[in-house]
């Protein structure tokens, strides 16, 4: 109803045009604040340098990108015109490769997002800026390697929403799993980053559960954390056309669940996808509250907010087969709802994957391997389920 990318389609055309006319014009010369920063954390090849305290963020603007960070308390601002991106790699310590940018205009969002045949998967949700911890389980797992690139082959990784609000390192854990996702696709695996409620809140200009780094940050760029992540942002954008529900094998993963009313009253996976990515992502509360359909999926019946399984003292294992096979599933993958480790539901219908990541000490994964469900911990210990 609302939506068009429309702006989007110029950029394209333009940095085209852009390009075929132009190499590349690097920037004047090397910024100052390269010689102070020795304090290299010796974990971490990416975002190791202690005066960079955020950033970056990609703006993609008509012939350029615009690329802003946080250099100790000022904002930094470079224009990249064409492929030179090593300003990226010199001061964040990761390549960026155009193509990316292409490919993430020109992709459609998929609404279907159905995966079969499957023989790998990792699962995690609600890490809430705790991006050291993420990587801890992720290496741990051998998802990513020493140099936080993708080691995990054919396997498909799935990040079950609310990456964002809470935590200090949102936007470093964005740009890993961003750069996986690109990775994966070249090494036939898959990353599916699903939207939770708190992607949605931020793109919605609801920045209530923000860190306080991040009001700061918005404060140097002069802007709302909301357009930070606006369309023109390459995460912002990126954001936009993820799914809410990815059924992978006889899996479906959603962040909250899915409630008998949702079933009731007859709502798709594909349907849902659409109308959150059309009608939902980036539209106002009014608009959502005055609509009944759009203001029960963003309800507490629905898929990003409902927490039934957990609290619902009513629902039976029929109820449970009921909404199994409505979409002909026998698992269904949610976080959310927070509990000390992985819990299994109604003899391992429900997994229940929020291990309270958030509070940045401990996590856990969900493995799916040889038709085998188990949870493996920070520490890399391995129990079934
Ligand atoms: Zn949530």
């Amino acid at each position: 109803m609302r939506r068009n990318y429309k702006h989007i389609g110029f950029f394209i055309t333009g940095v085209f045009l852009f390009l075929s006319a132009t190499a590349f014009k690097n920037n004047s010369a090397p910024p100052k604040e390269d010689v102070n920063d020795i304090n290299v954390h010796v974990e971490s090849p990416y975002f190791a340098k202690s005066n960079i305290k955020d950033g970056p963020y990609f703006f993609l603007e008509d012939n350029h990108v615009t690329v802003k960070w946080i250099y100790k308390n000022r904002p930094v601002e470079r224009h990249i015109y064409g492929r030179n991106f090593n300003v990226v790699k010199r001061k964040f310590g990761f390549e960026f490769n155009y193509d990316w940018i292409k490919q993430d205009l020109t992709t459609q969002p998929n609404y279907v997002q159905r995966f079969n045949n499957v023989d790998k998967i990792i699962a995690l949700s609600d890490v809430h800026g705790q991006y050291d911890v993420l990587v801890k389980l992720l290496k741990q797992f051998n998802v990513i390697d020493d140099q936080f690139n993708w080691s995990f082959g054919n396997g498909h990784l799935v990040i079950l929403g609310d990456m964002m609000d809470r935590g200090a390192k949102v936007t470093e854990a964005l740009w890993l799993i961003y750069r996986l996702e690109k990775q994966a696709e070249t090494a036939g695996g898959k990353v599916h980053f699903l939207l939770g409620n708190h992607e949605i809140m931020v793109l919605n200009s609801d920045a209530r559960y923000i860190h306080e780094k991040y009001l700061t940050t918005a404060r140097l760029f002069e802007t709302t954390y909301d357009k930070l992540y606006s369309e023109n942002n390459l995460i912002g954008n990126w954001l936009r056309k993820k799914p809410v529900m990815v059924t992978i094998n006889d899996m479906l993963f959603v962040h909250a669940g899915v409630s008998e009313d949702f079933v009731l009253n007859g709502y798709t996976r594909s349907g849902t996808n659409k109308l959150f990515t059309e009608n939902i992502v980036g539209n106002s509360w009014k608009e959502i509250l005055t609509n009944q359909t759009l203001s029960f999926l963003m309800g507490n019946k629905g898929p990003v907010w409902y927490r039934g399984y957990f609290e619902d003292t009513t629902l039976t294992e029929e109820k449970i087969n009921n909404i199994l096979n409505y979409f002909g599933i026998d698992h269904i993958i949610v976080g959310h709802t927070s509990m000390p480790n992985i819990v299994t539901l109604f003899d391992n219908k429900i997994f229940g994957i929020d291990s309270s990541i958030k509070l940045g000490d401990y996590g856990e994964v969900f493995i799916y391997e040889n038709g085998r469900y188990s949870r493996g911990s920070t520490s890399g210990t391995i129990m079934d389920l």
